[in-house]
């Protein structure tokens, strides 16, 4: 027998494979994701009378086909990594859909190991599966297991080793038959990619054949890349599918799936294979769904479960999101009084301590959003979402899952997008998944509020709320409508045919929630924190240097020397308030002339005469390129670029005056920046969020195509607007 054994768990998705992975790893288990994508690799181990077993637990899928990533990447481990044994386990209540996936692991040759899990439920139907007689008729062995208590896991780790020491590393691919039309063409390319050891070293000939005919992309690059032979069997496949258009009105890929479920059928229709106790026609969940997925009813219960969640994230993240913003405050104030007032102290302050702040500000929303919806997502729940809004989101090129996105990302004001984009990971299909990521930003997140508030309170005073409801019109009209656009053009492909099949009810176990959404949350803190901080103290430095010279700090510090020594003089408490005043004054003046000298002011004011087409000035100019660093920066450095030093985004009212007062804001220049800050690029944690989620490459297409349609509509609005 092996000394080290390494056992892959395989499975559909809420098959309980996380739960059984979590019952036989317990704490020993490292989480990270497989190179450059964002599903997750989870490995951990086992100890089994001495012998060490690692375990690597696959992405769920329902086939081994090129159709999603989480199939292209449990087909590499299994080919590349030959794991000793792949235990599949199966939902015992679902036999026939869930089998399916598990001849496609035979027809692939891995030495294969069935857990029959959920008998708990099977029992509760009233249905007895007789496992012996399933074991002998598929020839793998059959292990019934409750993962959910743990039961059964010590018999399918003691079956997965003995299983692995029996068949060595040898691979025998299980042969099912396809029919009269496919069988002959399938044998003829078996026969021609055997002679040719024609990707041989990875695959079995028969099943390289059978991806050909059901014309799996990847194979097929990757044997156009091997050699010629590639251009025949095309040319077979594409010979078969004509005929089976011909004879059947269908295509291969369909009839294969067919005769494997035929095959499935052929062992479960055996008489004494189920045993039925009881005829229940409806089962729990059907009597569930009739509720909440009931026409009138099912909606209503889905925007009050998305409003609560909503709801619960913001309002109960409130706390803890205060707390560590008095700690942060009381860090800077306190690194304020140790290190004397300069650069390093800037550094330290402004620099490292608000950057690893506002990273940090992101955790208790993300962990709380995570544990809701993973919740929702184990209970069963969040499939039933997908299905009820996934026709209406598929006319913009969009998933049903999507919602969730973009709901938390702002879809009902004051969310935030970086928990949004996190949440896209619920989204399955690349392309959908994808668009989602791109346009969630657009929503209009908690930080984005007070600058509307803001121009609003300049112009509209009265009608604030009024305001703020048509700008998320806009935000989800904005989400659509790119989407749309998107999937037409550079996100293009059909659409992933809405393959999840609604899985029963179950009320998930809670250390299988809380482990779940701390792997999430602590993956984001972890790579995303490191990136943030370093960007931080960039945005930092830009908006610090090149300081103002020397000459000009010292005429301040004469004007600021001139107004103490008034004070000094022993003037009135009246005049002594009045004094001060001027004092905070210098002070307000020196700081909008730094910021007008450093690297950002001058970006600012270089970039003025294309930005002036939107009707913006350099006092907005800086402070859009601060609302990079965060969407919060923007009012308080309009602030500063006005002369009123710090101002506290929740009091802006002195801002806004002053904004109402300037002869430079007319309504078309208002209207245009608010389209600007509501869809220009998302704030960087958003950015390196959309990084790790999809890659760099489509995070800073994000950046430049959103910046690059939220100044086309500005420049569109304020012109057309200073016409009119
Ligand atoms: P995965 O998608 O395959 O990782 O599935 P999970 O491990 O997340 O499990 C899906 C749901 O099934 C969770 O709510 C589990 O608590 C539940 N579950 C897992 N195993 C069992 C079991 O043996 N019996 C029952 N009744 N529920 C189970
Ligand atoms: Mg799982």
């Amino acid at each position: 027998m092996a000394e080290n054994i390494t056992v892959a768990l395989a499975g559909n998705p809420n098959c309980g494979k996380t739960t059984m992975f979590n019952a036989l790893t317990g704490a020993r288990q490292r989480v990270g994701n497989y190179p450059g994508i964002t599903v997750e690799r989870k490995e951990g181990s086992y100890q089994l009378n001495g012998l060490e077993v690692q375990l690597i637990d696959l992405p769920g899928t329902y086939s081994l086909t090129a159709y999603s990533l989480e199939e292209l990447v449990a087909r590499k481990v299994l080919v590349d990594e030959r794991p000793d044994v792949v235990v599949d386990i199966v939902d015992a209540t679902a036999l026939e859909r869930s089998l399916y996936l598990a001849v496609q692991f035979m027809e692939l040759g891995v030495p294969l190991v069935l857990a029959l899990n959920m008998m708990d439920e099977v029992k509760k139907k009233g249905i007895r599966i007789n496992s012996p007689q399933i074991s002998k008729l598929l020839q793998v062995p059959v292990v019934e297991t409750i993962a959910r208590r743990g039961e059964g896991k010590d018999e399918v780790m003691a079956a997965a080793v003995d299983f692995a020491g029996k068949a060595g590393s040898a691979w025998t691919p299980l042969k099912i038959s396809y029919g009269p039309d496919i069988d002959p063409v399938l044998e003829a390319m078996t026969a021609r990619i055997e002679a040719a050891d024609f990707m041989t070293q990875r695959y079995p000939a028969r099943w390289i054949a059978l991806k050909y005919l059901e014309w799996d992309d990847k194979i097929i690059a990757a044997g156009r890349q091997t050699g010629a032979l590639s251009k025949l069997l095309e040319q077979m496949a594409a010979k078969v599918e004509e005929v089976c258009e011909r004879h059947y009105n269908s295509y291969p890929e369909a009839i294969i799936a067919d005769y494997r479920y035929g095959f499935i059928n052929s062992v479960l229709k055996q008489p004494d294979v189920l045993v039925s106790e009881s005829r229940q026609r409806f089962d729990q969940s059907d009597k569930i769904d009739k509720v909440l997925t009931h026409r009138l009813l099912g909606p209503i219960i889905m925007f009050a479960m998305l409003y609560g969640i909503f709801q619960l994230t913001f309002a109960v993240g409130e706390y803890p999101l205060g707390w560590l913003g008095a700690f942060f405050g009381w860090l800077g104030e306190t690194f304020t009084n140790i290190i004397p007032e300069g650069l390093l102290q800037s550094l330290v302050v402004s620099g490292i301590i608000d950057g690893v702040g506002s990273v940090m500000s992101f955790v208790p929303l993300i962990l709380i959003m995570f544990l809701l919806v993973t919740f929702l997502e184990d209970l069963g729940y969040m499939a039933r979402v997908a299905y009820m809004l996934d026709r209406v989101f598929r006319i913009f090129g969009l998933h049903g899952a999507s919602v969730m996105p973009f709901i938390i990302s702002g879809g009902l004001p004051g969310g935030c997008a970086v928990p949004g984009v996190m949440a896209a990971r619920t989204l399955r299909s690349p392309k959908e998944r994808l668009a989602t990521i791109i346009t969630a930003p657009f929503q209009v997140c908690g930080a984005k509020i007070p600058v509307f508030l803001l121009l609003v309170g300049a112009f509209f005073q009265h009608h604030q709320a009024l305001a703020l409801f048509f700008i998320t019109l806009g935000a989800w009209a904005a989400t659509l409508l790119v989407s749309r656009l998107l999937r037409w053009t550079v996100i293009r492909g059909a659409s992933t045919p809405f393959v999840m099949e609604l899985p029963p009810y179950r009320l998930p176990t809670l250390w299988g929630v809380l482990i779940h959404t701390w792997e999430r949350t602590w993956q984001y803190i972890k790579k995303a924190g490191t990136i943030i901080l370093a960007i931080a103290i960039l945005l930092w430095a830009a908006m610090t240097f090149p300081q103002l010279p020397d000459s000009q700090v010292a005429q301040f510090e004469q004007e600021k020397q001139a107004v103490e020594q008034k004070m000094g003089a022993g003037a009135t408490d009246a005049a002594k308030k009045e004094l001060q005043g001027h004092l905070a004054d210098i002070e307000a003046r020196q700081g909008e002339a730094a910021l007008r000298y450093s690297l950002a002011g001058r970006l600012g004011n270089a970039i003025a005469p294309v930005m002036s087409l939107a009707g913006f000035n350099w006092q907005t100019n800086i402070a859009l390129l601060g609302g990079f660093a965060a969407k919060e920066v923007i009012v308080a450095t309009l602030g500063t670029a006005y002369s009123l030093g710090e101002v506290d985004p929740e009091e802006a009212g002195s801002l806004s005056a002053r904004i109402a007062a300037d002869p430079h804001w007319t309504l078309p220049a208002v209207l245009s920046l608010i389209i600007f800050v509501l869809l220009y690029a998302p704030c960087f944690v958003t950015v390196v969020a959309m990084a790790r989620e999809a890659t760099w490459k489509w995070a800073l297409f994000a950046l430049a195509f959103n910046t690059a349609l939220a100044y086309g509509l500005a420049v569109l609005v304020f012109q057309v607007g200073s016409m009119i």
